[in-house]
């Protein structure tokens, strides 16, 4: 599908929000992924489009999203980052299964790291939208507290937990265990090591394989 850039912000230092309008809603659900494909991407090894998680509504007439910026940067994120506005660029069909489930009484634990609470934003949103109250409970690893993304979420939806980690502390396994329900389903999203660490844990902690979604966002040494 066609979209066109609108406008970006930069929320933190080298971390951005972006948005694109389309002629017509995008059809998803809240955390799924799309691919951006641009068009004046030069000699990428990794070709013209990445992976980026929808932080906006299914509803809503622009799709948003969130990414890093470093100063030695891809050109793809050299093209996006130097869009202007009205440029046009496409997206593919939407796609992940790091959303929620049909039955609002599982407890749900939603662990972040850094932007990767990006894959909770769209999921807060329309609960929030729709005023439904789940068990939720949040685990959110930051670098600083500057990075922290998402507060006029987080802040009017009804946690269960909150529970903010701050560099050089560490998410444990045996934390998430020790203050969420045994029969939670928790969701991963954050850099590849984050994910796949976190994973191995709770796994080996007895967390059932099928118990556990997650979505890496790769290309990120830490997030
Ligand atoms: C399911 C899923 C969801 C995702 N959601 C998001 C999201 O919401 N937001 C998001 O930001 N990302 C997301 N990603 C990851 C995203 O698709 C990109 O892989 C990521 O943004 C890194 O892209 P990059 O172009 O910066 O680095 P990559 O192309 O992955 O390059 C790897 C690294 O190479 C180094 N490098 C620096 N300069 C150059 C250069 N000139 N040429 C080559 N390499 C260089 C950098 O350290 C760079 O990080 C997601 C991925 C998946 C699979």
């Amino acid at each position: 599908m066609d979209v066109v850039f609108e406008r970006k912000l930069e929320l933190a230092l080298g971390i951005w929000q972006y948005w694109f309008r389309s002629q017509r809603a995008v059809d998803f659900v809240p955390g799924q992924y799309v691919d951006l494909f641009l068009s004046d991407v030069a000699g990428d090894p990794r070709g013209s489009s990445r992976t980026f998680t929808l932080a906006s509504l299914p509803s809503e007439p622009s799709i948003t999203f969130i990414t890093k910026h470093f100063e030695l940067q891809t050109p793809y994120k050299y093209a996006l980052q130097t869009l202007t506005a009205d440029a046009s660029a496409r997206i593919g069909e939407a796609m992940g299964d790091l959303v929620l489930p049909k039955s609002p009484n599982v407890p749900l634990v939603f662990v972040a790291g850094g932007i990767g609470m990006a894959s909770y934003a769209s999921m807060l949103r329309d609960l929030i939208a729709r005023k439904e109250e789940r068990p939720i409970f949040l685990f959110y690893v930051l670098r600083t507290r500057r990075e922290q993304l998402f507060r006029e979420l987080t802040d009017v939806y009804p946690l269960q937990l909150k529970q903010i980690i701050l560099a050089p502390n560490e998410l444990t396994a045996q934390e998430i265990k020790a203050t969420t329900p045994p029969d939670s389903l928790v969701y991963l999203s954050g850099s590849q090591t984050f994910v796949e660490d976190l994973r191995g844990s709770l796994e080996a902690l007895g967390t059932p394989r099928s118990r556990i979604v997650f979505d890496y966002y790769d290309g990120y040494a830490e997030l």
